[in-house]
């Protein structure tokens, strides 16, 4: 079948969620992606930003295969090799004390809510906690995930949420001070806001949420599914800043393609949460995905993932700020790391389908804005090969 067949059957079969690019993707190598007719797309995308190692990564797949070859799945009621080491290694990098592995980012949202009500519960026994979330923030399409996502339009077909979350806006301290009561159990937040729009969150902005936190024993909860794991120059971005989460959520890059996430948090809330019996999940954990976050982890440190990211940002921070300069359609440019946006007057849907069709893969953040998630191994040839091509797109306009 050709490739418009094959979009054509994908169009009878599958549930229309997504208005997906015209595109079938056949296999990826390094920072490149492969479709079905042989085109090559350099992906500044990583799969929405999962890939960190880049595609068809040997080692990465030779430690995959060898799991596959031992056992792919047992169950939480045992322990495995894979499991143990990789929470191990996960408390190494982010100074976390307990983990629960999960399937999704998404899920990993769930489990932090519980643990916040659950400690809070523990605390008063009372039912009646409220959660203080930002607008702009995402953290996943289940109905917890999406209780707490600041953008009325993904939630409002599916009222009623959980109930008792209460909005404030990111950077502005006095907007959360306004929404703490004495029901307030945990603030929930984005590092860097990601789908929202690439917002990262000012130091005085996430101090003053920690301060406030530790005054109330109210519990940050730093959701790190999207800026963590190296995209920002840290393993997780709230290290850039010193504060530390009591919670803190994690998925997307952390098995770099095998679907993973995982909730960590401090021994205090360890300690006075979540219990047996409390929480579990049947894939969580299982030793195909951790053994992926294992070697992910491991890689990081021999491939110097961190050390690329914080050599070739400023060089990316550079071209794009010169794009910024130059075209009066573009109003200015934000974001950490390799998580950063550039944001237009308009929608940029016309220019991320022009790039798609001359071999660069872009996404949007928001209706205005375009993201820029490459895998963490791009070098500064192909931050110019991107803005080269861009670059033509824009002219085009
Ligand atoms: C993607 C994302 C999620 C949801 O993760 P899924 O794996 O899609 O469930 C939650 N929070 C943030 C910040 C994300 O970027």
């Amino acid at each position: 079948m050709n490739m418009q067949e094959y979009i054509d059957e994908a169009e009878q079969a599958l549930l229309h969620t997504y208005n997906r690019f015209q595109i079938v993707l056949d296999k990826g190598d390094g920072v490149y992606l492969y479709d079905i007719e042989g085109k090559k797309y350099l992906d500044f995308v990583s799969g929405i930003a999962v890939f960190a190692l880049g595609y068809n990564n040997k080692a990465y797949n030779d430690a995959l295969k060898a799991q596959i070859d031992k056992v792919i799945h047992t169950s939480n009621y045992y322990y495995n090799v894979p499991a143990i080491e990789a929470a191990k290694k996960m408390k190494k990098v982010s100074g976390m004390d307990r983990i629960f592995f999960t399937n999704s980012g998404a899920e990993a949202i769930e489990g932090a809510l519980k643990a916040a009500r659950k400690y809070a519960y523990l605390k008063d026994g009372k039912t009646d906690h409220e959660i203080i979330a930002l607008n702009h923030s995402f953290h996943g399409r289940t109905f917890g995930a999406l209780s707490v996502t600041g953008n009325p339009k993904y939630r409002e077909a599916f009222e009623p949420m959980i109930g008792n979350i209460k909005f404030a806006n990111m950077n502005d301290l006095e907007s959360v001070k306004n929404c703490v009561t004495d029901k307030t159990c945990a603030i929930i937040m984005e590092t860097v806001q990601g789908e929202g729009g690439i917002y990262p969150a000012e130091k005085e902005f996430i101090e003053g949420v920690r301060a406030l936190c530790d005054e109330k024993d109210i519990l940050l909860i730093l959701d790190e599914i999207q800026c963590g794991m190296g995209r920002c120059g840290a393993m997780y971005a709230w290290q850039l800043y010193g504060v530390k989460p009591d919670i803190m959520t994690t998925a997307k890059a952390l098995g770099c393609g095998v679907p993973v996430g995982a909730f960590l948090m401090t021994e205090k809330v360890a300690a006075s949460s979540l219990t047996s019996g409390d929480h579990g999940t049947t894939y969580g954990g299982n030793p195909l995905a951790t053994a992926a976050i294992s070697k992910v982890l491991d890689l990081f440190e021999e491939e110097k993932i961190l050390e690329n990211v914080n050599a070739v940002t400023p060089y990316l921070e550079e071209k794009l700020d010169e794009l910024a300069a130059k075209y009066d359609f573009i109003e200015t440019r934000r974001g950490l790391g390799f998580m950063q946006g550039l944001v237009f007057d308009r929608p940029v849907g016309e220019i991320i389908n022009k790039a798609l069709e001359k071999g660069l893969i872009l996404i949007n953040a928001g209706t205005n804005i375009i993201r820029f998630v490459p895998p963490l191994i791009i070098s500064k040839e192909n931050v110019d090969t991107m803005i080269e091509i861009l670059t033509e797109c824009l002219n085009e306009l």
